[in-house]
């Protein structure tokens, strides 16, 4: 199939690019690297009338570390966070995690705004961007807007920007000396999207958690901050405390079914993860006797 016509404009700056979303309102749609907008309009699952392309907005690409903190611009490419020196050291998890996102071509192509804006609860970086404590920059007609990521993700492919805003960068602090990550996600194969996902960051001290940030994805109509994180926290983990974690999962997520997986397996395999991450975080295989998932 073809997407239906639509009109086109290549915005040659931020401000030429939000004239034009201002202009054209809920009719227009933003394309980036077109990975998930391209497909969508050739199923004709949307149509938008007017198309504001910003893949020339050089500023919006690239990734700076200044006063603790690390700015990745919205167009930057997931094949530019894989290859990052700065992510490679001040966000580990995030360049873990974007390895599994699709496939080399469309990591060539996708951009971690594209990514965030477009709100699959299934994607990895969404999830990222909760366990790592981000802030999201959009701005609009009226100024910029610094978001929690926490705030960001409001529903299945929805956020909190209005359709006037750009999405133009996102902030994380920089990885704490001596913390560490977990990241897994079942798939049925390598780039796929996930069935069940864990990205995980941890502060271990003296063998405990003395902090722990869960984001799942693929659990519910968004990623998920886990507050069950907060029974392995400054305790000493055994396996019936694990166990309570685990079961706690159960209040706090709200798998869908598809064609993939009943809600049920997705439960499951998400305590499964929990068990998993705290095992390799506290490097306790001892603990896997006795957990029950
Ligand atoms: C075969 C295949 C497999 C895939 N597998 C995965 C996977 O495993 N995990 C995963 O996470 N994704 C996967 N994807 C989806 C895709 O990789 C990402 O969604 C993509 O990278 C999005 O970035 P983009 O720049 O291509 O966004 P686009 O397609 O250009 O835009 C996506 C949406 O976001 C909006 N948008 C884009 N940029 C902005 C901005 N700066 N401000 C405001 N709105 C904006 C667009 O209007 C559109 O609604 C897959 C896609 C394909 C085709």
């Amino acid at each position: 199939m073809k997407a239906a016509a639509f009109a086109y404009a290549r915005a040659t700056s931020v401000a030429h690019a939000l004239e034009l979303l201002t202009a054209h309102g809920e009719t227009a749609k933003v394309l980036s690297g077109g990975q998930s907008l391209l497909p969508a309009m050739n199923l004709r699952l949307i149509s938008p009338e007017f198309i504001v392309d910003i893949g020339d907005l050089a500023e919006l690409r690239g990734v700076t570390v200044e006063k603790g903190i690390l700015t990745i611009g919205a167009l930057t490419r997931h094949a530019d966070l894989l290859k990052s020196h700065e992510i490679a050291v001040h966000a580990p998890l995030l360049k873990e995690a974007v390895a599994h996102v699709a496939h080399p071509a469309i990591r060539n192509r996708g951009t971690l705004g594209g990514s965030l804006a477009h709100a699959d609860p299934a994607s990895e970086l969404p999830a990222c961007m909760l366990t790592l404590g981000a802030t999201i920059i959009a701005r609009g007609p009226g100024g910029e807007r610094r978001l929690p990521a926490t705030e960001f993700f409001t529903g299945i492919y929805e956020t909190s920007l209005a359709p006037q805003e750009l999405l133009v960068a996102v902030e994380l602090p920089v990885a704490a000396k001596g913390t560490t990550h977990f990241f897994h996600e079942f798939a049925r194969r390598h780039g796929d999207y996930a069935i069940v996902g864990l990205a995980a960051k941890a502060d271990v001290r003296d063998g405990r958690f003395a902090d722990l940030r869960l984001g799942f994805f693929a659990v519910g109509d968004r990623p998920v901050l886990a507050g069950s994180a907060a029974k392995l926290v400054d305790v000493a983990v055994t396996p019936e405390v694990l166990t309570e974690a685990c079961s706690a999962l159960d209040e706090e997520l709200d798998p869908l079914e598809d064609h993939q997986a009943t809600s049920a397996m997705r439960r499951h395999l998400a305590k499964v993860l929990l068990a998993r991450c705290v095992l390799s975080l506290l490097g306790r295989s001892d603990l896997q006797a006795g957990v029950s998932v």
